[in-house]
């Protein structure tokens, strides 16, 4: 099981790397994958998961051009995101959903860093999954989705639409399906916004980002909201603890 959930998390991967260079530029997700540079398709050999990037030394075969780091750190991410899952749950379906809706966030997040765009072709799906694998665990509660959508709603319509998209609240409301309560949506927002300003002065302090430059959110999003999934037993007893429930 363990291995399979390797393999799936490195094959939606693979799909997600596909996902990220095409979505933005609003090409047809179906058909073969090829080179950007050169065009030739790539062989099924060449669509193995981070075993084709190491093989062919991160080159094109034909016109050598360098594949992109992009492609098999998505694909490893992935990997680690299922087992992760899996580790988790230790119950095939539970842990399926679940992967899925944390390969959901990486894609989301890696389109978000590298386009300033959030599709709704991901986080309807991404949604929907969430509050599938909330019922199925019996945590779901309206709770999180209103907060996160109140939240980000109200810097929305605060900053008429400048510093955030109707993407970021659709994000929000899957977030919030995915961890249930209130409270750990608190906990949630909490940590987007620390590891948000870690990050944010790292690019800043490093020149990789100008001040006042924009910065993608999604990302911090999704890695918060991946904390608070895999930290949720601690979140809980802290919340018992100071809030009292
Ligand atoms: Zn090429």
């Amino acid at each position: 099981m363990t291995i399979l959930f390797v393999v799936l998390g490195l094959v939606f991967g693979s799909f997600g790397s596909v996902l990220v260079t095409r979505i933005p530029g609003g090409k047809t997700i179906v058909g073969r994958s090829g080179c950007p540079h050169c065009h030739k398709t790539l062989t099924p050999l060449e669509l193995i998961p981070v075993i084709s990037y190491l093989f062919l030394r991160g080159r094109c075969k034909e016109c050598k051009v360098p594949i992109g780091w992009m492609y098999p750190t998505i694909e490893i991410l992935s990997a680690l995101l299922f087992l992760a899952a899996w580790q988790l749950h230790g119950e095939p379906i539970t842990a399926a959903l679940l992967g899925l809706v944390l390969w959901l966030l990486l894609i989301i997040g890696f389109i978000d860093a590298y386009t300033q765009t959030i599709s709704d072709l991901l986080n309807i799906p991404l949604l929907v999954l969430a509050v599938l694998y909330s019922m199925l665990l019996g945590q779901f509660e309206i709770g999180g989705i209103v907060l996160g959508v109140a939240f980000f709603g109200a810097q929305w319509l605060l900053s008429r639409g400048k510093c955030l998209g109707s993407g970021d609240i659709i994000l929000a409301a899957g977030i919030g399906a995915l961890v249930g309560s209130w409270e750990r949506m608190v906990a949630c927002l909490f940590l987007v916004y620390v590891i948000g300003a870690l990050i944010a002065s790292t690019l800043l302090l490093t020149g990789r980002v100008k001040r006042g430059q924009y910065i993608a959110f999604a990302p911090f999003m999704a890695i918060g909201a991946i904390a608070t999934v895999f930290f949720q037993s601690r979140i809980d007893q802290f919340i018992a603890l100071y809030i009292g429930i």
